[in-house]
């Protein structure tokens, strides 16, 4: 069913993983695609190609999301060459792991950048041009809420901090038609979690499902926030996690 037809969203960091599954299902839903990366500019435009050949409507932007002037204006771009925005998905991350003492500076101002900072510029940028029925769906993570293993400090800070960010929004632009709702998957099979491997045997035992989800599981539930039919729901934080939190 086309209940995205005529609306453009944009996806962060939609050359990979779960950004490329929710860009697929919102162009599947009818919405043209903005896709942004930072260094995947093949699989960027592989993935354009692929919604068209689909019959969808899509382009694809380098825009780092850690440079928060290039993101703001990439948004205003976008909008330029689409001619509106309705969509606005906050997928872009980086995972920023590893044991406190050990955290460079460097690194906790990049996972900052790209993970919270760039939330909130480009939010900020976005509603200059949502209307009404406009949508603002950013990706957390279930480790905002639990973490199982160490490490996970300066990810899980991020993460939690989307998903308060997204409840105050909320209060603030709901008298315009405006939603904002943060996604928290559990583990999905991406470059950044691989299924296979070290970290997933000490992950799957806490999946209650005992596997890892897909991008196009984490798609499909943004594409149903981005509709008309989730007017309702709004500064909610909805877990796709397999019941990882249970
Ligand atoms: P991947 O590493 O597989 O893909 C990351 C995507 O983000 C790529 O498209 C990448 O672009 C883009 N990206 C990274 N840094 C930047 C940047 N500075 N500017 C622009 N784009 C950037 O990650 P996932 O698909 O696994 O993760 C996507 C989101 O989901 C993240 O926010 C992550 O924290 C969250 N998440 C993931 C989970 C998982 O288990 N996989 C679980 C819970 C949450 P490029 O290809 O150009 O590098």
């Amino acid at each position: 069913e086309q209940t995205l037809a005529g609306k453009v969203a944009m996806v962060t960091g939609g050359s990979r993983g779960i950004g490329a599954g929710i860009a697929r299902r919102l162009a599947a839903a009818g919405a043209t695609v903005a896709i942004t990366y930072v260094s995947s500019g093949e699989q960027a435009e592989l993935m354009v190609k692929s919604i068209q050949m689909a019959g969808g409507g899509a382009l694809a932007v380098r825009i780092d999301s850690a440079d928060r002037a290039a993101l703001r204006a990439g948004v205003g771009q976008i909008v330029q060459r689409l001619g509106r925005l309705d969509i606005l998905v906050n997928n872009a991350g980086v995972g920023g792991v590893g044991p406190i003492g050990e955290i460079a500076d460097d690194d906790y101002d990049h996972a900052l950048a790209v993970n919270l900072t760039a939330v909130f510029a480009a939010s900020q940028e976005a509603l200059r041009h949502l209307g009404p029925g406009g949508r603002i769906i950013t990706i957390g993570s279930i480790n905002a809420d639990r973490i199982h293993f160490p490490g996970g400090t300066v990810y899980a800070l991020t993460k939690a901090g989307v998903a308060g960010f997204t409840r105050a929004l909320a209060r603030e632009v709901s008298s315009r038609g405006i939603t904002v709702n943060t996604v928290q998957p559990g583990p999905v099979a991406t470059d950044m979690n691989p299924a296979e491997g070290a970290f997933a045997e000490i992950t799957r035992p806490h999946i209650a499902v005992a596997r890892y989800g897909t991008a196009d599981e984490i798609g499909s539930l943004v594409a149903y926030l981005a509709g008309p039919d989730a007017a309702y729901i709004t500064g909610a934080t909805i877990n796709a996690d397999g019941g990882f939190a249970a």
